[in-house]
């Protein structure tokens, strides 16, 4: 691809959805001026990158600026050129000198500036670059959390998740989740005495109720949805099992439904709950330091994705191992996890090559930015993972519909369960 010339970089600490500090960057390529934010989770894998450098945001956007005269010009030979310097001037394992959020924010910009500057949107410039078809990733949308993502009295389980798994395009796939969000709140209204329809942080309901009747009430809500539209909704589950997991007593700890299990019980009853409730994503559904446990669900459940984030980090030698171990057969990709868009494309890759399913991911603390969607579409993922409801999730359903108008919105990955 063409060399372009790095012109300038800004960086500067900005807020994210939850109020915390992240990092934010400006990156000028040919006169073409782009801007990228980080995100932040709260349910980290002990693998994933250090977000940030010592001294938070602020000591990261310092770190980075103090490099950025080894990355302003520098050419860039394709849109993820930026990549190779920013290890450079990293030179950490994990991104610890600058912060895998201030990398990934620098990644992000030089991608869309080094695409704008050719007159090209990001996704489009992927995709050419990589040698990806591009397509609509399906949305996996969640409308009811639990866990790290909300207060006590909520369910353990982090996120209870719809894929409208029957739609023929990317307005009808969020028409029929949102539809069956609206279900749930009126579902939760009657059932859940005296809750008011708080919400977690990524927008979906948090209400006082056990993990098996919080399942029931998604499951009846997607049905009524999918009776109405026509849409076939399927269930997905993160169970963010590193934090389900007490170490001290060995248990998967399930207060709201007073269960207590072992790792063998909780292999018996997320089988059952996949069974039940027609289960065909299954998100960490034990510790990371159990790899041979996401192996025996996943063997006795064979048709539902069994899917690694903390397990794996967006590590591409992590879900390779992984995926060939038979413990996923779906992973996360969350670009801050490794702190550059490369890795996370390479990751992307991995499980496509493996006919695994590549999942492009938000994080809780979200910005307003929709460069995930392009990098869904550009690259392989068959699913985007950004919420629904909230401007900080919608904005990456939007972008969508945007992208759609160009590439064909029926252009939508499928997924045959
Ligand atoms: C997740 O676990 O999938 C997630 C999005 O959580 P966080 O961003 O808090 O790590
Ligand atoms: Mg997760």
């Amino acid at each position: 691809m063409e060399s372009r010339r790095v012109e300038g970089l800004r960086a500067r600490v900005v807020f994210d959805s939850r109020g915390d500090k992240t990092v934010e960057v400006e990156v000028t390529v040919e006169g073409y001026t782009a801007r990228a934010a980080a995100p932040s989770g709260k349910s980290r894998g002990k693998r994933e990158v250090k977000p940030f450098a010592d001294g938070g945001a602020e000591g990261s956007v310092r770190a980075l600026r103090e490099a950025s005269g080894k990355i302003v010009g520098e050419t860039l030979d394709g849109p993820l050129a930026v990549d190779r310097l920013l290890r450079e001037v990293d030179g950490t394992e994990d991104f610890s000198r600058i912060g895998g959020n201030a990398a990934l924010a620098t990644s992000a910009a030089a991608a869309i500036a080094y695409a704008g500057s050719g007159g090209e949107p990001l996704y489009r410039s992927l995709s050419r670059y990589l040698g990806a078809d591009p397509g609509i990733p399906l949305p996996l949308s969640n409308v009811l959390g639990g866990g790290a993502h909300a207060g006590s009295g909520a369910p353990e389980f982090q996120e209870y998740l719809l894929i409208p798994v029957g739609a023929k395009d990317v307005m009808e796939a969020i028409e029929a989740n949102v539809l069956a969000y609206r279900k749930l709140g009126r579902l939760l209204s009657q059932e859940v005495k005296g809750y008011p329809l708080g919400k977690g942080d990524e927008g979906g309901y948090a209400p006082p109720v056990g993990n098996r009747k919080a399942l029931e009430l998604v499951a009846r809500a997607a049905e009524e949805a999918s009776d109405e539209t026509g849409v076939r909704i399927a269930l997905g589950l993160d169970v963010a099992g590193s934090n389900v997991f007490d170490p001290r007593s060995g248990r998967y700890t399930l207060r709201s439904d007073g269960l207590y299990l072992t790792g063998e019980e909780m292999v018996s009853f997320l089988g059952e709950l996949v069974d039940r409730f027609g289960i065909v994503y299954l998100e960490d559904p034990f510790s990371e330091d159990s790899p041979e446990l996401f192996a025996e669900l996943q063997r006795s459940v064979p048709n539902t994705f069994v899917c690694g984030d903390d397990l794996v980090v967006t590590r591409p030698d992590l879900i390779r191992s992984a995926i060939e171990a038979g413990s996923i057969r779906a992973a996360i990709v969350k670009p801050n996890q490794v702190g550059l868009l490369s890795l996370a494309a390479e990751s992307a890759r991995i499980c496509h090559d493996r006919r695994a399913l590549p999942v492009a991911s938000h994080r809780s603390g979200e910005t307003t930015d929709a460069y995930l969607s392009h990098f869904a579409v550009g690259t392989w993922c068959r699913l985007i993972k950004c919420g629904l409801i909230g401007g900080e999730r919608m904005a990456k359903l939007n972008e969508l519909l945007r992208i759609g108008e160009e590439v064909g919105s029926d252009r939508l990955r499928r997924l045959s369960v």
